[in-house]
């Protein structure tokens, strides 16, 4: 299983789509049973899923994803631990109103009480997965926060257990969100973008500027803005750049 996510200057890459593709062909050897992808589309400023079950040369083909524009988005490939390996099942998974786009690797031990929670407040889940409440925790916590970086705060002190996370918000395509607690994620350092990914080989075709993410911090990427945060403290990580040699 895996996650990739970019987000581009325009004017330096006017589309990602093909980075998403290429980078999480790159992960296929950690094994997976699903793929999907989440676009903010250029002219409509939407969010689009794509995914399914099965391949990800035929997830791609199926949906003619490189024929969509985006400057940001974010890819998965699955090994299902709750609920099978299917279309419904498959990340990215969304919130009500199909907004919030999330990518998760890894178990949310504590989602059934979670998922009870939010089901109380009115919310439709339309997956068996642990992953979904984290759609619709940010979407039930956007409710009575100043901004996303508020609900997305909130979230990562109240998920439980093992995850590498991205999540991309169709009002700002310009960012994405990241959490990361024992699953690996690793930031990719762009000239005018930014990428996540569960490994380094699969982003090596764009950068050899790397910060591996320790357990506990989340943060954002933006084209030209990385910034990351554990306990609620600012993280200073320049320090920590990784230049690839090989
Ligand atoms: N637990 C999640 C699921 O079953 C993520 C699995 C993974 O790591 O790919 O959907």
């Amino acid at each position: 299983c895996g996650i990739v996510g970019v987000v581009a200057d325009p004017e330096v890459i006017n589309n990602v789509t093909s980075m998403l593709i290429q980078g999480l062909k790159r992960l296929e050897y950690r094994g997976y049973d699903s793929a999907g992808f989440a676009l903010v589309e250029c002219s409509t400023g939407k969010l689009l899923v794509f995914k399914d079950r099965g391949r990800i040369d035929d997830v791609v083909k199926a949906y003619g994803i490189s024929r969509y524009c985006s400057i940001s988005g974010i890819a998965h490939t699955r090994w299902a631990t709750h609920g099978e390996p299917s279309q419904a099942n498959a990340h990215p998974h969304v919130d009500c109103r199909d907004e919030i786009a999330v990518v998760h690797n890894g178990i949310i031990r504590n989602f059934l009480e979670l998922r009870r929670l939010l089901e109380e407040k009115g919310h439709r889940l339309r997956s068996e997965t642990d992953t979904e409440v984290i759609a619709h925790l940010l979407e039930e916590y956007l409710k009575t926060s100043e901004s996303m970086w508020d609900a997305f705060r909130k979230l990562v002190k109240v998920i439980d257990g093992a995850y590498a996370i991205a999540v991309l918000y169709a009002r700002e395509p310009h960012r994405i969100y990241f959490a990361r607690r024992v699953s690996p994620l690793i930031i990719g350092l762009g000239e005018g973008f930014n990428m996540v990914s569960s490994d380094i080989p699969s982003m090596l075709q764009y950068t050899r500027r790397f910060v591996a993410l320790n357990d506990g911090e989340y943060g954002y990427i933006e084209p030209y803005h990385l910034y990351i945060e554990k306990n609620g403290s600012h993280v200073e990580w320049r320090h920590r750049i990784i230049t690839a040699t090989w």
